[in-house]
């Protein structure tokens, strides 16, 4: 595990933390508890199993252009190969509902007719539209799901990005308050044509969040649910923590730190997932600002800790968008809500809930 209590040293300046490779943070408002001893003692617990079968089953897959990791407690290994399926399947029927790459997907459907007249959305699609405007409200629209516009224009496999031209466009169509939403016939219009909606920022946590329930709804009560940058816990890991890394930008399989959690949805939005180097040498990726329709320079990744998946992958972009300064200060606004900036001279930048463990 990647979890090295003794070796945290933290340079704690207001709320800007130096970079160390290993650090444990305690979530106080969570209570956990997790000073180093503890921590230490709580790792060394060992679980008696309760019947024969009682163990952690561990599930992935792929869907969402993205892998899909499950891993829970269950007392029978029936009902966990049961749960296994039905909590997978969940990512593929959201990836059929809301992916832009999919014509017949319901996301699709809404792009060709919504220029033309309100279309009735499912309850699904309906959730996460509203949750992605209340985002875009909070953020002062540094979070907009009609980024498609100019994103599209982008192949950062092939390593092409627009010209200036292209992108000056293509952004008059860049505007979450072209999307009108009726909250009475669960309608959703466009105030004009050609506008793209692209749920790639915030449908996994909404994915993530399903999972959850259809975990809840068979009884699961301990439970950790990824789908790649966006998480969700369910209860403990049994007496101790569940040990969440938070990777180093610029080093796969390295932590920058390690938060003890439970209970919680942790998403992060990075720099590094798909990204090309141009001929300037600049970062080309995927997390545009819809004012500019460039990719966001100055931070490297953004993790948010919050209640619920669907709010913390919304805000994950929204902060890397606003940047350290902007982004904690919305952050600080909210309740429940932390967050963790790793700017590109590569300085922590953390909220309030969040305290480094006691330098012992
Ligand atoms: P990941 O997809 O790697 O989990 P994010 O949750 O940060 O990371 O989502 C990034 C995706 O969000 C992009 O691939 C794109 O689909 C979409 N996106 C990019 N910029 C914005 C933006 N300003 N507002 C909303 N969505 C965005
Ligand atoms: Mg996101």
């Amino acid at each position: 595990m990647d979890i090295l209590p003794g070796s945290a040293r933290c340079g704690l300046r207001g709320s800007q933390w130096s970079f160390v490779d290993f650090v444990t943070v305690k979530r106080w408002k969570f209570g956990l508890g997790s000073t180093l001893s503890s921590l230490v003692a709580a790792m060394g617990l060992v679980i008696v199993p309760m019947s024969a079968s009682a163990e952690w089953y561990r599930f992935s897959d792929t869907a969402m252009t993205t892998p899909i990791e499950l891993e829970f407690w269950a007392e029978d290994k029936e009902l966990a190969n049961r749960v296994g399926k039905e909590v997978l399947a969940v990512f593929h029927q959201v990836d059929e509902q809301m992916s832009r790459y999919r014509d017949q997907s319901e996301v699709s459907r809404l792009n060709r007719n919504a220029p033309d007249g309100p279309v009735e959305v499912s309850d699904g699609l309906f959730e996460v539209i509203e949750k992605a405007r209340e985002v875009s409200l909070l953020s002062q629209g540094a979070f907009d799901i009609t980024f498609g516009s100019v994103g599209y224009l982008y192949d950062f496999r092939a390593g092409k990005k627009p010209t200036d031209e292209e992108l000056r466009s293509g952004l008059p169509r860049v505007n979450f308050r072209d999307v009108i939403l009726d909250e009475d016939d669960q309608t959703v219009e466009y105030r004009q044509a050609g506008i793209l909606v692209d749920l790639g920022g915030i449908a996994k946590g909404y994915a993530v969040d399903l999972g959850i329930e259809r975990l809840v709804s068979f009884g699961i009560r301990h439970a950790r649910l990824s789908a790649g940058g966006d998480m969700r816990l369910l209860g403990d890991k049994q007496g101790r923590p569940w040990y969440v890394g938070i990777r180093d930008p610029r080093s796969e399989g390295r932590n920058a730190v390690v938060l003890p959690l439970e209970d919680v949805a942790v998403s992060t939005s990075g720099d590094y997932e798909r990204f090309f180097v141009d001929e300037a040498g600049e970062r080309v990726h995927h997390i545009l600002s819809p004012e500019t329709g460039k990719s966001v320079q100055g931070v490297q990744s953004v993790t948010i800790i919050g209640e619920d998946a669907l709010t913390t992958d919304g805000l994950s972009t929204a902060v890397f968008v606003l940047g350290p300064k902007k982004g904690l200060e919305m952050i600080e606004r909210l309740k429940g809500i932390d967050v963790v900036v790793i700017d590109d001279q590569r300085m922590m930048h953390v909220s309030e809930g969040l305290v480094p463990p006691q330098s012992d």
